[in-house]
């Protein structure tokens, strides 16, 4: 699949057509012949064998780049065909960005060469088990011991967790201070005391789980950016990449917009193909209508951070919640144009109907979106 570049046109430049055709070339060798596994075990092999095919197809330069367009163009054409390979593309931006943002020298040297390279594979560790949305609720401690931290705490809903090479970290090094205490911390998976502590399945393909922090030290130079401001960077990490989860959501959305036409127009029912149907039409207008407003959407959030905007709080907010809330509608109604084949567990939209319910809570929920949208256009009035 090659990811529609016309529609979007005016948020382009004429560099992003090489990377439509990189991630559509991408796309057929090596996604096409290997469908997402079924269960958590194969798909924490095949996560892992993604990384290096990704390097090797210069995918990752976009995220070195920080070019959010052409991010957000790979994370379309990958979901298209593997929401497995989006998600281990969208870690290894999520999780080497606040590196990138806030490591000092000698901890970018370390790690993010190996990120661009496809050998060390990252996670970002924020959530826990009392601390979701309101992540100044989060329990976990670092506290320094001379030339240490020591990080002491549990995660949960970690994407990588158990196969990532290196996490970034968020935990609270000064508790009176609620969300401004909040630091973060680089923390190679190999530091005594950081436990994988097991699998969280779901019920599409995503290695995802859970780590225990028990007395793991780590050197003081592993702070990213300043002591008290994790939470800030975590956020600037957040209002970079955040709109591209509706672009992975506009590529899920856009194979099941595709799936739906293919059947509509083969399958007969009362002598004629079920596209002749206007109740078919409807739904078939009403669904390319919802891709293209939030493709738009995505590809205005993206382009404003790309030529220099300081903050796309507001853009991405609208980008992610409408995409991502339109591509559960897109994939849905697609289920229902298949009829039974569409719930078979091996078809393709439905195992979309699994994949992309996720993407409406991770990366902040629907309703903190609205949230944001809503305190900035009041607070504009
Ligand atoms: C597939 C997947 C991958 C993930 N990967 C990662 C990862 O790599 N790293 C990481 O740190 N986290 C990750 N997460 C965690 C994710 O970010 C959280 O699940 C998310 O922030 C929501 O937190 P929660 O699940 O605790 O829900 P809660 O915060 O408990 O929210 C439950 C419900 O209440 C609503 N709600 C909460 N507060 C309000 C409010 N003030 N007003 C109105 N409604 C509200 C929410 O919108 C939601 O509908 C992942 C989650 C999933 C499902």
């Amino acid at each position: 699949m090659r990811p529609d570049i016309d529609a979007v046109a005016a948020f382009l430049e004429p560099r992003h057509a090489d990377v439509a055709a990189a991630v559509s070339g991408f796309g057929k060798e090596q996604l096409a012949p290997h469908p997402d596994p079924d269960t958590d075990a194969d798909a924490r092999i095949r996560a892992r064998a993604l990384v290096p095919l990704l390097a090797a197809a210069g995918l990752y330069e976009a995220v070195e780049r920080l070019d959010l367009r052409a991010v957000s163009l790979i994370r379309e054409g990958l979901a298209w065909h593997s929401p497995l390979a989006d998600e281990v593309y969208a870690l290894q931006a999520l999780g080497s960005m606040p590196i990138r943002l806030g490591g000092i020298e000698d901890i970018q040297r370390t790690w993010l060469p190996a990120i661009d390279r496809g050998e060390a594979m990252c996670g970002f560790a924020m959530t826990e088990p009392e601390a979701g949305s309101d992540v100044g609720a989060m329990t976990t401690r670092a506290t320094r011991d001379e030339h240490h931290w020591v990080i002491e705490g549990r995660k949960s809903f970690i994407s990588n967790a158990g196969i990532a090479d290196v996490y970034t970290v968020f935990a609270s090094t000064d508790p009176t201070k609620g969300a401004k205490g909040i630091s973060a911390f680089v923390v190679p998976a190999d530091t005594p005391g950081l436990h994988f502590a097991g699998a969280q399945v779901m019920s599409a393909p995503h290695p995802l789980g859970e780590l225990v922090f028990e007395r793991c030290r780590i050197p003081a130079d592993h702070l990213l950016g300043e002591r008290g401001r994790g939470l800030g960077l975590g956020l600037a990490t957040l209002d970079r990449l955040r709109a591209t989860v509706g672009a992975a959501a506009c590529g899920m959305a856009a194979r099941a917009l595709d799936e739906a036409v293919a059947h509509v127009n083969s399958r007969k029912q009362f002598g004629k193909p079920l596209a002749e149907f206007q109740l078919t039409q409807d739904r078939i207008a009403q669904m390319a209508t919802e891709l293209a407003a939030a493709r738009l959407l995505v590809y205005r959030a993206v382009w404003a951070k790309d030529r220099g905007a300081e903050r796309v709080t507001l853009e991405s907010a609208m980008a992610k919640s409408y995409a991502t809330e339109a591509a559960q509608r897109i994939v849905d109604g697609a289920v229902q144009l298949l009829g039974g084949r569409g719930v078979l567990a091996s078809h393709p939209v439905d195992k979309l109907y699994r994949a992309v319910r996720s993407l409406r809570i991770y990366e902040g929920t629907t309703e903190i979106q609205r949230l944001l949208i809503a305190k900035e256009v009041l607070g504009g009035a």
